[in-house]
This record gives C-alpha cells, sequence and structure tokens, in this order.
C-alpha cells in the first residue's frame, strides 16, 4: 500500500516489524527483499512522488566553504525514489583492495571482507537493472573485444575494466507498483522523522517521532529501525536526537558526522595519440542485453600497494567545455544550452568559470561552422538520451584529432576533520539544520597526482601516445567544481568496536539492539567506484541480517528484481 501521511489523524500510532526510514535507493532494496512475507514493513518517506520545493527545503543546510561543496539542498533529492529519480546510473563494484587495512591510509579497512558483500553484487545489479554481474569487457562484451588503446600495455592500469550503466533506474517508478501491490509493506508518503526516540536505557530504541509539514505528529514503532535517509540526512538525525544521549544516538565515540567522504574528481591534461584514431576507443561500448559499458584505465592494486597511493580510475574525455579552442561545434552547442541543463549536471559539464562576451561569440561561431555534424548530433541525442528507456550515458564526441582529456575518478581518504554536524538554525518542523565541513588532504591530491605521473611515463615507453599536463594544477584541476556531489559517505562508518565505529559489521548502531544504518553513511573507504551499486548490495546483506533476526523459519526467501518480474 502507499499511503500519506497528510490524511492521518495527529497522535496516530503506526506499528510494524520492520520501520525504514528513506524510500530511495537503500530503502526501497531493503524494504522489497520483505515483500509478501510474514513481517510488516513501514516505510516512511519524507517526500512525496513528485518533488515539492517546500519539502525539498528541509534539506537545506550551511556550508562552511561554498567553493569545496554544492548546497546541502543539492545533488540529493527529498522525494520518493530519493536521489535515484536524478542519478547517472554508473554502477561499478568496490574493489576487494577497498576493504583492506591498508598500513598507508589511516583509517582504512572494513569490519568485513569483499567476499562478505561480493556475494550481493549480482542481484544489486539486477536491482539498478545494469545486466550481468561482469565488470570484465574480456567475458562481459564478448569475442572480439575492441581494446581501449590499442597496442598500449602496462603494468600500473587495467584498461578492461568497466562501468556498466542503469537505465538510470527511478527506484520509486520502477518499484512503486510491487510496494504498492505487496500485502505487507506500507510506504507512507510526506512522514518526516524528526526524533529518534530510546528508551530509558538508551539502548533500545522505543519509537520514532514523525511530523508532517502541515502540522501532523505521530509515532511509528517497530521491533527494528533502519536508517536509509542518504549520508548527509543520517548524521543529522543521529546528533538531533539527544533526550536519551546528550551526544546524539551512536555518538558516544564522537564519530557521528566525522569522516564524511565524497571523492576527487575532475578532468585534466591533454592526451594526444600518435597512433591512428581507429585504435583508440573512448566511448561506450553494449553487453549483449544493451547494458552501456565503458572502459577506463584502473589504477591496478599492486601499484597502489607499491607506491601507497588511493584507488583511482581515469577516463578518456572530451576537452573542456567551457573553452570555445576546441573549435568543435557539438561541445559549443551543449555549451550555449546551460539554461536548459539542471544545477546537479551543469556543474561538472561546465564549471564555475564565467564565459566573457568573446568566448560565447567563438561558441557561436563553432556551432554555425559545422552545422550538419551539429545538427545529426542533437538529434541523435534528444532521441537517445530522452526518449530512450534505456538512455545514453553521457556525451561522447569522437575526436578528429585523436586528443583527449582525462576524466580523474579518486578515492577519498578517510579523515575525522571532514564532517558533517549541526548548524544553530532549525527547519520548519523543529529539526536542527546540517552544516557541512567538506576537507580534503595532500593525500587525496597524491593519489592523482602519482596515477598521472605514471601514465605519462607509461604513454611515453609505449611511444603510440603523450600525455601533457601542469603538475602544479592537478590540485586546482581536482577542485575546480569542488567535492564530486551526490557521493555522501563514511559519516556513520562501519567500525570493528564502538570506538571506531558508528556501526558494528552487520551495520547495527553500538549500543543499541534494534536500529540499523542503510547507505553510504557506513562505508568506512569511498573506492574510486560510485556508491550506489555498493549501497545496494550492502541493502540487500542487511535485509540478510535482519532476516536471520527473525525467526528464520518463517521468512520466504529474498525478492530480487528478477525473480518478480
Ligand atoms: C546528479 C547525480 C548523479 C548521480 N549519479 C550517480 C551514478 O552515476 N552512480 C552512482 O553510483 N551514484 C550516483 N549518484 C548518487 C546516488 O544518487 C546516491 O548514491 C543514491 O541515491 C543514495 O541512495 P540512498 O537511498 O542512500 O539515498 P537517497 O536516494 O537520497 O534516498 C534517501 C531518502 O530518504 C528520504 N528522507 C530524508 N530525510 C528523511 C526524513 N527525515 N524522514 C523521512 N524520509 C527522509 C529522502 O526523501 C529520500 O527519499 C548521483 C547523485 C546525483 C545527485
Amino acid at each position: 500500500m502507499i499511503d500519506t501521511a497528510k490524511t492521518l489523524p495527529s497522535g496516530t500510532i503506526l506499528d510494524a516489524d520492520i520501520c525504514i526510514v528513506g524510500a530511495g535507493a537503500a530503502g526501497i532494496a531493503l524494504a522489497l527483499q520483505f515483500a509478501d512475507t510474514d513481517k510488516t514493513v513501514l516505510l516512511i518517506e519524507s517526500g512525496d512522488v513528485a518533488e515539492n520545493p517546500e519539502i525539498q527545503a528541509l534539506y537545506e543546510g550551511s556550508v562552511v566553504d561554498p567553493a569545496l561543496h554544492s548546497p546541502a539542498d543539492r545533488y540529493r533529492q527529498r522525494v520518493f525514489g530519493g536521489t535515484t529519480t536524478i542519478w547517472g546510473g554508473r554502477c561499478i563494484p568496490f574493489d576487494p583492495i577497498d576493504f583492506d587495512l591498508r598500513a598507508w591510509i589511516d583509517n582504512s579497512g572494513w569490519p568485513i571482507e569483499y567476499a562478505e558483500v561480493a556475494g550481493y553484487y549480482p542481484a544489486a545489479n539486477a536491482l539498478c537493472e545494469a545486466g550481468d554481474c561482469d565488470y570484465d569487457a574480456r567475458s562481459a562484451l564478448g569475442a572480439p573485444m575492441r581494446p581501449m588503446i590499442e597496442g598500449f600495455h602496462s603494468s600500473h592500469f587495467n584498461a578492461d575494466s568497466l562501468e556498466r550503466f542503469s537505465c538510470p533506474t527511478n527506484f520509486a517508478a520502477r518499484y512503486g507498483h510491487r510496494l504498492s501491490a505487496s500485502r505487507n509493506i506500507r510506504v507512507l508518503l510526506n512522514a518526516n522523522c524528526t526524533e529518534i526516540v530510546a528508551n530509558n536505557r538508551g539502548d533500545h530504541v522505543d519509537h520514532i517521532i514523525l511530523r508532517t509539514l502541515s502540522g501532523g505528529h505521530f509515532e511509528a514503532r517497530a521491533r527494528k529501525f533502519i536508517l536509509a535517509m542518504g549520508g548527509l540526512e543520517i548524521p543529522r538525525i543521529l546528533l538531533a536526537s539527544n533526550r536519551v544521549h546528550p551526544r546524539g544516538i551512536g555518538n558516544g565515540h564522537d564519530l557521528v558526522g566525522r569522516y564524511y567522504m565524497c571523492h576527487i574528481a575532475g578532468t585534466i591534461g591533454d592526451v594526444r595519440f600518435s597512433v591512428p584514431k581507429e585504435q583508440v576507443w573512448h566511448g561506450y561500448e553494449n553487453a549483449w542485453d544493451g547494458v552501456y559499458c565503458r572502459r577506463r584505465l584502473a589504477l591496478t592494486p599492486e601499484t597502489q600497494r607499491a607506491l601507497q597511493v588511493g584507488n583511482v580510475v581515469m577516463r578518456l574525455h572530451h576537452p573542456r567545455l567551457v573553452d570555445p579552442g576546441h573549435q568543435t561545434g557539438i561541445l559549443s552547442a551543449i555549451y550555449l544550452a546551460k539554461p536548459l541543463i539542471s544545477y546537479e549536471y551543469a556543474k561538472r559539464l561546465y564549471g564555475p568559470d564565467p564565459v566573457g562576451l568573446g568566448d560565447y561569440l567563438r561558441h557561436v561561431l563553432n556551432v554555425v561552422s559545422q552545422p550538419i555534424r551539429t545538427a545529426r548530433f542533437l538529434a541523435d541525442w534528444a532521441w537517445r538520451r530522452t526518449l530512450a528507456v534505456r538512455k545514453f550515458p553521457s556525451i561522447i564526441i569522437a575526436s578528429t584529432a585523436n586528443r583527449y582529456s582525462l576524466d580523474v575518478h579518486a578515492e577519498q581518504i578517510p579523515n575525522p576533520e571532514s564532517r558533517v554536524s549541526l548548524a544553530e538554525t532549525r527547519d520548519p518542523l523543529g529539526l536542527p539544520r546540517i552544516a557541512i565541513d567538506w576537507r580534503y588532504t595532500a593525500a587525496d591530491i597524491d593519489t592523482v597526482a602519482t596515477a598521472l605521473r605514471l601514465l605519462k611515463q607509461d604513454f611515453a615507453a609505449w611511444g603510440g601516445g603523450t600525455l601533457e599536463y601542469d603538475e602544479d594544477e592537478v590540485e586546482a584541476a581536482m577542485l575546480r567544481e569542488g567535492a564530486y556531489g551526490g557521493h555522501h559517505i563514511g559519516t556513520a562508518r562501519m567500525g570493528r568496536t564502538a570506538e571506531e565505529g558508528v556501526v558494528d559489521r552487520d551495520c547495527r548502531v553500538f549500543g543499541i539492539d534494534n536500529l540499523y544504518i542503510a547507505g553510504s553513511a557506513v562505508f568506512p573507504t569511498s573506492s574510486q567506484a560510485n556508491p550506489t551499486l555498493t549501497i545496494v548490495a550492502m541493502a540487500l546483506r542487511l535485509a540478510d541480517h535482519l532476516r536471520h533476526r527473525f525467526a528464520p523459519s518463517t521468512i520466504a526467501a529474498g525478492v530480487t528484481a528478477q525473480e518478480h518480474e
């Protein structure tokens, strides 16, 4: 059933076996695992079926350095389906090394091993509609495989690792009807969790408080509570729930909100290939089932260990869009379409630098000088990007000059000083707003600088291409658009003990027997990979744990997307 709290009488007490707060990727994936079992599930969601500015404004907060981090209400959506309503759909599993205790990376090491998550990736892939769980081009794309850069071999980089693309699947649109049809799941929209209330001993959640923007207030009671509100909102509700625990729930060791990571990302360099351009492939390929896949250059785990750096990947990319010097009509047309692009996508596409009238006119000139190529591209783009069910993931421009830039996506090292805390101001529901103080370190930049240096050397040794960039510009290039938006990681990290983490290996908040967290907040490290596939995999793992915590004999097997079809 899908219901709204708007019509619920104030004072209502809701009851369920499992109460999940937040209906985004994590919350919906988790709830589906209990569909049509004998456990009642209450899925609490602040948003409505469509975006509402008044609800979205509940995400507003303050940012210490706006040049480094986007506003708190951007790059996350407070609506049924959460941020999957606007995500890009790039799916990549974490690497085994991401879970390891790496002596050269402070605060690294998960209390669980990669193998304990790996088994959940196939079902996560299915829920994300990203096809087979095969991320190796040699097997996923079939023979004969087209190499990414023919003739280029490096022991430092793997050019055969793939990223796959979801439709991108909006979890509410795709799974809403299943939730609605399930006899034991009740989705409650327009219900905002404003407090977690612990018992007097502080070791058990008694109930949570829910409010609507029109003044309604309710309670939800359950045997198990799961917070799935995204990596910024989870520390907010934990810190604000200080009735019994004065420093906030799970915050006995001052860890909630700390270790806040995004990714270090940016575009840099000038790659020129001297081999024929047919030997270089930077575009998308389709797996057998139509899923778009793309290759990248991934720094191998052996190299990371040998050089004591973090995890990083690089993709061949078109030249910087804002600079009309690329002389490409298509890129200039995309530049001129800037007012039509949403904030989240415009920020990375265009960067913060304003373009003067002279450059603006040069963009116009680029477009009018290549009218046919540009028009053909735009028509194709409108069809494949807007109208197709499985959307073309991003702009790919074949370079006539065989020249590219590098698009870098790197791990950010866990740093306790990078943090989310509570601000002095409150939202209309009385909840303190968040204050974001995202910080990066020299080690983060060193990972990127090392990878670039190696690639430059490897290209030179090969002789088929060159990489030119200014070493002094690496930091500025990686920070040009600030922290990579939409990846909110580490704010309620998993640890072996309460001194090390907010949640244990089962994602249960230390010291509270029935409170769990689903989402990237629990990741102790950030990987090179985008987070959502692992968020979903971890939600499925949590569902298995909860199933075992209830009487195992009474619960049906987990439900994956494929089994539902
Ligand atoms: C532009 C953009 C592109 C992205 N592209 C990618 C990509 O290509 N690949 C990738 O892996 N990731 C991508 N992401 C990130 C991805 O969207 C998130 O990782 C993912 O949606 C997080 O899932 P979640 O369930 O943890 O949080 P969300 O999806 O944000 O869901 C949280 C839910 O909790 C609800 N909620 C919040 N507070 C409350 C409250 N107090 N009470 C009740 N409900 C509440 C919200 O309304 C929301 O529905 C992108 C993000 C953005 C912004």
